[in-house]
This record gives C-alpha cells, sequence and structure tokens, in this order.
C-alpha cells in the first residue's frame, strides 16, 4: 500500500468547530482543556530547503494530504503565510498527488499557483460545507466563513480549473442529516462548479463530546439524551444509521452526477508527518478581530 503523508501548517484551529475532531491534538502538548485547541495555535516553522528536502523522501505518484488536523487556511494563514510558501515548493515537484481540505475562502489567494503546481501534479481541493443554513453554520462553526463565502470558493477554484469535492461532512443526526439540508449542499455543489460530493456521518471521540455535549445542551437541549446514548458506548456510529446516510448521499450525488470523493482519503491515524516539530505559540485574537 502506498504511503499517505500529511502536512498540518499549524497545530489548534480558530474555527472552532463544534464537533471538531483534530482536538485530541493538543493533548499531546498536554493542554487538556478541549478549547484551548481553537484559543492557543501554533504555526509550524517552515523551511523551504528543509522540507524540499522532506519531499524527497516521497514517492512518485504518492499523496500528500494538506489540513488533515487543522484548516491549513484559518485566520493565522493571513498572518503567517505558510501555505503560500507550501505551495510555492510544491510548484517546484512533480508527478505527486497533493490534496488540500479547509473551510476557508482564503485558499483562493493560491489558485494561481494551485493551477501551475496542477500542471506536473494531481491537485484537488476539499472544501467542507456542512449546511447553507447559515445562522446553524454559525451555531456549529462559529469562527468559519459563512457558507456562501465557501461556495464562492468552489467557484473560482473550479474557474482556475482546480478538481473541487465538497464534503458535507460530518452529517449529525437530526441536525443537518435530511435529505433537504443534504441535497441543497449537492445542488449547490454542482452549480458552482465541484466535481464531487461526500458526507459521511459525525464520529465524537471523548475529547470532542467534552465541547460538543455543552454545546448540545445550551442549543439542541432536546438531543442531548440521545447523543449521549450513542455516543457515549462508542465514537462511531454503526449499524443502520450510517448505511442509511451512505445511501442517501449516494443517491443524492447521482441526482446531479456528481462523483464520490476519490480514493487517497487519509487515516485518522498512522499518518506520516512531513513537518518540522518546532513552532510558534500564539494566542488567538478577540472573536472581533479573528473573524
Ligand atoms: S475547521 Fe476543521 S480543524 Fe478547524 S475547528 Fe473546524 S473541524 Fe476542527
Amino acid at each position: 500500500m502506498q504511503n499517505i503523508w500529511t502536512v498540518n501548517p499549524y497545530r489548534g484551529c480558530e474555527f472552532g468547530c463544534k464537533y471538531c475532531y483534530a482536538r485530541y491534538a493538543h493533548e499531546f502538548m498536554e493542554l487538556r482543556d478541549p478549547e484551548l485547541f481553537e484559543r492557543k495555535i501554533y504555526a509550524k516553522r517552515f523551511e523551504p530547503a528543509a522540507f524540499r528536502a522532506e519531499l524527497q523522501r516521497l514517492k512518485r505518484g504518492e499523496t500528500v494530504w494538506i489540513g488533515t488536523a487543522t484548516d491549513p487556511y484559518q485566520p493565522a494563514e493571513r498572518r503567517f503565510q505558510i501555505m503560500r510558501r507550501i505551495l510555492g515548493v510544491f510548484a517546484g515537484e512533480r508527478g505527486l498527488d497533493i490534496g488540500i481540505t479547509t473551510k476557508s475562502d482564503l485558499v483562493v489567494r493560491d489558485a494561481e499557483v494551485l493551477a501551475r503546481i496542477a500542471r506536473q501534479n494531481r491537485v484537488r481541493v476539499n472544501l467542507t460545507i456542512t449546511t447553507l443554513d447559515e445562522s446553524l453554520a454559525r451555531l456549529l462553526e462559529p469562527r468559519a466563513p459563512r457558507p456562501s463565502l465557501r461556495l464562492g470558493a468552489v467557484r473560482k477554484l473550479a474557474d482556475a480549473g482546480i478538481p473541487v469535492c465538497v464534503l458535507a461532512h460530518p452529517v449529525m443526526p437530526l441536525i443537518n442529516d435530511s435529505e433537504h439540508s443534504l441535497d441543497r449542499v449537492c445542488a449547490a455543489a454542482a452549480k458552482y462548479g465541484a466535481v464531487a460530493f461526500s458526507a459521511a456521518p459525525l464520529f465524537l471521540k471523548p475529547c470532542s463530546q467534552q465541547v460538543f455535549f455543552p454545546f448540545l445542551e445550551e442549543r439542541f437541549p432536546h438531543l442531548v439524551r440521545k447523543y449521549r446514548e450513542r455516543f457515549e458506548r462508542n465514537a462511531f456510529l454503526r449499524g443502520q444509521y450510517p448505511e442509511m446516510i451512505q445511501e442517501r448521499v449516494k443517491k443524492i450525488r447521482e441526482r446531479y452526477k456528481l462523483a464520490a470523493r476519490d480514493a487517497g482519503e487519509w487515516p485518522l491515524d498512522d499518518q506520516l508527518d512531513l513537518f518540522s516539530p518546532e513552532y510558534t505559540e500564539f494566542n488567538r485574537r478577540p472573536a472581533c478581530e479573528s473573524a
């Protein structure tokens, strides 16, 4: 099996999605409060020459996913510009399979360099849009760009010739899992030029439960018992529900003639990190400055 490599320029993520599975990443830094994940952000030190040398370890055709444990285009990117410099290095490579996952329209800043990289490599961008309901998105993903901005990014990337997959991850029972909600996202994805659409059910590891359950208590108190019953036993939903969602998503995707997210998905564990372990640490600015 081919290696899948990951690149995460930041540790922690200012977008602060209530369901975020990546909060565990701060536990490695002995930061046990799961909310610190969105307040204490670490920007990794980037050395183009060292990164270029790291890339020499890859075989032709191997996959590199950027943004598996934080959003690479979160607000910190405006200040640190690490993604821009990473892509500058990729622009000199050939034969790689590069994927980027983000919720931010800031990715369009790099559309031109991505198009350049795509001439010598395979490139695709996953844009996550969990709902088109802007008020619901604001609750679930408090500091992420609005869904309409993300759709605008889909259009601009598609116009630049970059294949885009819209991900409606995660699908949360009785929150964004209705046929209507998923259909709206998929219809918009097709309209704005995406080539693929995927969605998979929520999973909630204990560190994520510590944020998600209090959020439910505040905003969706009628769902608390059901969620606790299911997720306290197992972080992953099993049985009929995931099968039903898979079937629903497949049907919707066929309706709009979009592809599924292609192979080369990253494993949640067992990743090979391509990046320096040294950081610059900073605290998120007040919400009004970072939004
Ligand atoms: S954008 Fe991704 S990494 Fe950032 S908080 Fe949301 S789910 Fe977590």
